[in-house]
């Protein structure tokens, strides 16, 4: 029943792209407005034949997403980026119909069961979205929060916590870093320590994403006194248990729509049955669960830099300083050119890390690699880019200015830059040995 259903959307999916032709921009706006909504389209036309790692069907993917986030979510994205929050369960519910959440998780509990380069392709095609905010939601949901429960989990739990978050009925969210462990994630201080049958969860989680909405939590907490990358697991920990405090929405520089929630346990008790895979194991769990993360989140950005790009383009041909085009002075073109070349090669880059990783290879290395240019790259970029739009760049309402607000998180999230910089050296074998 449930294979026929994932199935059936699949083809759906797949129908969609004979089905529609994307809605063109037409209207008479004024210049600010202009700026802040005209989807201007940065691709050429792809061609799956010659393409490294999308065959017709990602394009297909590509294409079913890029129609939904026309209508559904971009329309409404300066409203919620004012805001300061999304309605997920609503958003989510639309991308789950469609089956978006889990195009790479397994079929029988509501996925596409497609490989990991499907959500790579979907995680650009997110990069359409005409914010950080919202598509970094959608990825702790579909690439964040699931993957160590789909890939670990027992029926159970997948039962009660993946399928309908793949389905878009629950909101997921992650609970890793804490007030006092980021970077250093085998310092974490939540507790949950074992009780009969149940886990007592004490201690609380600072800047979760999707915080303030979410039905569940993928918690990580020690279970044990023993080593630090022996003592964790990751539970599955409903966020409506008593015990359960959302402190407080945090307010910051970027992301303005996605709600970043600051969580307090005091005493909370969930079945240790919640527990995914085997206790114990949670950080090397997490660890891995980093590798799609980071490329997911590569994925996702290279689409927007191009937007950027292109929309600076746009936008300098038509301003002029000294009698010519903004573009048309040399420092300006050369610049956008060397920006477009960089990002050519970080698309480059995290089409092979992908490739590799759907034939099983473990690509941390390139992944951190992949995560580390891009956080560089966003900040020179969304600087570069800012830059050429003199005063307009500095207001908050064009896209240039969210994007250099929004993108500064790739450089500390998910791993700051010198957590990547200590892994890729790790791999390289340079660390000082003790
Ligand atoms: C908007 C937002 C959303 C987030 N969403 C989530 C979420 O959903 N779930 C979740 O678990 N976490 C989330 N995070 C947390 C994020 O992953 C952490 O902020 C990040 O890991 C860094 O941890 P920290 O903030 O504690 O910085 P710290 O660990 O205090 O590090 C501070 C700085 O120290 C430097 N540093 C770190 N390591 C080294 C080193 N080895 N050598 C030299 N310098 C170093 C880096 O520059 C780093 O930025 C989110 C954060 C933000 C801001």
């Amino acid at each position: 029943m449930a294979l026929h259903e994932g199935a059936l959307r699949v083809k759906m999916l797949f129908c969609c792209r004979t089905l529609h032709k994307f809605a063109s921009f037409s209207g008479a706006r004024s210049l600010s407005k202009h700026v802040s909504s005209q989807s201007v389209s940065p691709k050429p036309p792809e061609v799956a034949d010659d393409h490294l790692i999308y065959t017709q069907e990602h394009f297909a993917l590509k294409e079913a997403l890029r129609k939904l986030i026309d209508q559904e979510i971009n329309p409404y994205v300066d409203q919620w980026e004012a805001e300061g929050t999304f309605p997920a369960h609503k958003v989510f519910k639309i991308l789950g119909n469609a089956g978006f959440l889990g195009v790479n998780k397994p079929v029988e509990y509501g996925g596409l069961g497609l490989d990991f380069s499907y959500s790579v392709a979907v995680a650009e095609e997110l990069g359409s979205i005409r914010c950080g905010g919202i598509p970094m939601a959608i990825g702790v949901q579909s690439d964040m929060a699931t993957p160590a429960l789909a890939r670990f989990g027992s029926d159970e739990l997948k039962k009660e916590f993946l399928r309908p978050s793949i389905m878009g009925d629950k909101v997921a969210c992650l609970g890793v870093s804490e007030v006092g462990a980021g970077s250093d994630v085998s310092s974490i201080k939540t507790k949950a320590v074992r009780k009969g049958d149940e886990y007592v969860i004490s201690g609380g989680k600072m800047w979760t994403t999707n915080g303030t909405q979410a039905d569940w939590m993928c918690l990580l907490a020690n279970t044990s006194d023993g080593p630090p990358h022996k003592n964790k697991s990751l539970i599955c920990l409903p966020m409506n248990l008593p015990g359960v405090h959302v402190a407080r929405k945090i307010n910051k520089i970027g992301m303005w729509s996605s709600d970043t929630a600051e969580v307090f346990f005091d005493d909370v008790r969930v079945p240790c049955k919640n527990v995914i895979g085997q206790e114990g194991l949670g950080f090397t769990y997490q660890m891995l669960q980093f590798q799609e993360e980071r490329l997911w989140a590569v994925a996702n950005i290279v689409t927007t830099m191009d937007s950027i790009i292109q929309e600076t383009i746009s936008y300098t041909r038509q301003r002029k300083v000294f009698q010519q085009p903004v573009l048309y002075h040399q420092a300006v073109h050369f610049r956008l050119a060397e920006l477009q070349t960089e990002v050519e090669l970080l698309r480059s880059l995290l089409y092979r890390a992908t490739a590799m990783y759907i034939k099983g290879n473990d690509v941390t290395k390139l992944a951190s690699m992949a995560k580390l240019k891009g956080g560089r790259l966003a900040r020179e970029l969304s600087d570069s880019c800012l830059q050429y739009w003199g005063g307009m760049g500095f207001t908050s309402d064009v896209p240039v200015s969210r994007f250099y607000r929004d993108s500064r998180l790739m450089s500390i999230g998910a791993g700051a830059d010198e957590v990547m910089l200590g892994i890729i050296c790790k791999y390289m074998d340079t660390l000082p040995r003790k």
